[in-house]
């Protein structure tokens, strides 16, 4: 039985869910429905870890007790889960997993058995019963080694976590401990026999060189006095287990593990090993102290540990409360549709690495990608079927004695050439995909909506529509486009399911996207004849200025975005009610300048430095914010028109002495450069 298991982490149910988990549920709900579209049973876990000192604090705080708490956050997270498509009532996750649940504690209680019972490749007792001293952070539930705190300023001061900055706690208490310390030569061995097991690469190589630093036993339990909310040791009830030992198991307990019930239910065997996706900040954990622990139980270590990157703010910041720059689930939810958000999230960030999370960027994919890209070719070849061929799929084959006839209109009479195509970017795409190379596979999609856009740009449908004997070269431009439209919705099904699912509908088809294996598809199998469904946008375009001014209701942030270019908008084109005299423009020096040379600058992405001569002893430094879509290099030697007695300024510590003249236009502001088609001297005037 061909089977797969894919887990998220379980969050620490000590706060409310924000982008961050967002983006693993996404990431493994994509993979997740990628793998059941290719026939192969999956498992989907994701959920809360809901012990330990934080919880029991925090419950203290609300007065509520631990396990009011825990089903407090817990809502949040399933209605989180329920909005953005994810749960299981939506194709999403099989398990929201609680370790709070009683089969969680006979599970764990069976490993730690297990591994009592264990020797360590050395030759020692696995779990032994000694006693820690050591600094303490709670929020993070672990203790402090010295480069992981911040020394205290004042002597006899607790030094401070580098995370949470809070002073740590000392603590001294009987404690059971797992001899991780044995484990480095097995880890390393796993780690360079299976290159695969912890990825990206360089996070392997931290990992192991982390395990070479040499590995400190664990403490796993802590005294029952301390910390009461957790699964009790077997044996030894008054400790607790501790943390790390209890988060992790659940990922064996939840497929049944140690518990019947949930054996019969799902089945261990069945679906272990997992493919564990984590946070960068959670790897070492999941990398480390997991596989140490399944290999003294004897169980078979995970598929594989990937760590991806994280969200930072458009101008590459950490996002944080109090920068002010985080992206909040609500606002995400009120304005976006999920695909979009799904689509972003995985075309944006090249998993592994840090991504950049903005409301503007996401708008801008939105509408270029989804309105105008991949959406505006499904409602353009729909409109153009419904329109010229009765609402009913063409013929993909033109007749021996019209061939000569559409070959002279341009168009391939050979159907293999885009079939080819297609074909060869659906390979790509699945490999991509089971690289987890989301944003690669995307790309590559894209490159399928490019052709066939070109392709029927370069067809012009409507001239052939008005030619009766061109009947069937048109017929067969609008079935090439609509069965590519056939392959992008089984390709991006699990990336975009609804809008997949749309499209399908919109083409006429039955049953769903997600019951089609990419690597099945057949070009050809869209059937001649069929009537095609009404024909509906599925990507609306979103009006940026708008939604941008609801969800902001201060100003930007960004000091990017006031970069000197003049923006004769088309709201302004068409909305002017006042007039200047002859002598108000006569104020605005305008100049014929040459651009002598253009750079980007550094860590300021929309921004040129460029150096314009305007038939001045010195050229004039000007910065403009057109980096995104002018490559610098093709900016020089081009005429511009200079605004020459704009008060200098400073942008990024850079003066600015004049500014670019430009026209801006679509939601995007895109600029365009004004220019002259005729041969003017430098610093002629603008009048
Ligand atoms: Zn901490």
């Amino acid at each position: 039985m061909n089977t797969f298991y894919v887990t998220t982490p379980i969050y620490y149910a000590n706060s409310l869910p924000h982008l961050g988990h967002l983006y693993t549920m996404i990431v493994a709900d994509t993979v997740a429905r990628a793998k059941r579209q290719r026939g192969i049973e999956t498992y989907f876990l994701t959920g809360t870890d809901e012990h330990g000192i934080n919880i029991e604090r925090a419950a203290q705080k609300a007065g509520r007790t631990p396990q009011e708490q825990a089903d407090y956050v817990v809502s949040y997270f399933t209605k989180m889960t329920s909005e953005f498509g994810l749960d299981t009532a939506h194709g999403g996750y099989d398990i929201f997993m609680r370790t709070t649940k009683p089969f969680h504690y006979e599970g764990v209680s069976e490993l730690w058995r297990r591994i009592s019972k264990a020797k360590t490749p050395k030759g020692n007792n696995a779990i032994y019963k000694g006693h820690y001293e050591g600094w303490f952070c709670a929020p993070c539930a672990e203790y402090k080694t010295e480069d992981e705190y911040q020394k205290p300023k004042n002597e006899g001061d607790p030094p401070t976590c580098l995370i949470h900055d809070t002073p740590l706690d000392r603590v001294s208490e009987e404690s059971y401990f797992f001899r991780l310390s044995d484990y480095d030569e097995a880890l390393l061995s796993v780690m360079e026999t299976r290159p695969d097991f912890v990825r990206p690469d360089y996070r392997r190589n931290e990992v192991m060189s982390f395990v070479r630093g040499g590995l400190q036993d664990l403490s796993v339990s802590r005294l029952k006095t301390s910390v009461s909310w957790g699964v009790p040791v077997p044996g030894d009830p008054a400790h607790t287990m501790y943390v790390w030992f209890d988060a992790l198991t659940n990922y064996i307990t939840a497929i049944g593990f140690g518990n019947e019930e949930r054996q019969k239910a799902v089945g261990f065997e069945k679906f272990w090993p997992a493919l564990h996706l984590v946070g960068k900040d959670i790897l070492r954990f999941h990398a480390v102290y997991w596989p140490a622990f399944l290999l003294a139980a004897g169980i078979e270590l995970p598929r594989a540990i990937v760590a991806h990157g994280m969200w930072l703010d458009p101008n590459g910041r950490k996002m944080s409360k109090t920068l002010g720059n985080t992206i909040e689930l609500d606002v995400l939810n009120k304005y976006f549709s999920n695909d979009a958000i799904r689509y972003f999230c995985l075309r944006e960030m090249v998993f592994g690495q840090d991504g950049r999370f903005g409301y503007e960027a996401l708008i801008d994919r939105a509408n270029s990608d989804l309105a105008s890209g991949w959406g505006n070719l499904s409602s353009r070849t729909l409109t153009m079927i419904a329109r010229y061929c009765d609402s009913r799929i063409p013929s993909g084959l033109i007749p021996e004695d019209k061939l000569l006839l559409a070959k002279r209109t341009g168009v391939d009479t050979d159907e293999t050439t885009v079939a080819g195509f297609i074909e060869h970017a659906r390979d790509q795409f699945v490999q991509q995909f089971d690289n987890l190379a989301f944003s690669k596979a995307l790309e590559t999609a894209w490159s399928v909506v490019a052709r066939i856009d070109k392709m029927i740009t370069d067809a012009k449908p409507w001239d052939l529509a008005k030619d009766e004997n061109q009947k069937q070269t048109l017929g067969v431009v609008l079935y090439r486009a609509a069965e590519s439209l056939r392959w992008l919705s089984v390709m991006l099904y699990p990336v975009m399911p609804e809008a997949s699912q749309a499209i399908w509908k919109q083409l006429g088809l039955d049953g769903s996207p997600a019951q089609v294996d990419p690597t099945q598809l057949k070009w050809g199998e869209l059937k001649e004849g069929a009537a095609i469904a009404e024909v509906q946008p599925v990507f609306p375009r979103m009006d940026k200025a708008k939604i941008m001014s609801e969800i902001t209701s201060g100003p930007e942030i960004s000091t990017e975005s006031s970069a000197p270019a003049v923006h004769a908008t088309q709201a302004d084109a068409v909305g002017i009610t006042s007039f200047i005299e002859i002598d108000d423009f006569a104020k605005v020096d305008l100049r014929v300048g040459q651009v002598l040379s253009a750079e980007r600058i550094p860590k300021a992405d929309k921004l040129l430095l460029m150096k314009v001569d305007i038939g001045e002893e010195q050229p004039r430094q000007i910065l403009a914010g057109i980096a995104q879509y002018y490559e610098p290099e093709k900016l020089i030697g081009r005429k511009v028109v200079i605004v020459a007695n704009l008060k200098p300024r400073k942008l990024r510590g850079l003066e600015s002495q004049g500014m670019v003249v430009a026209a801006s236009y679509g939601e995007e502001g895109r600029p365009v450069i004004a220019t002259f088609t005729e041969d003017v001297p430098n610093g002629a005037r603008l009048k």
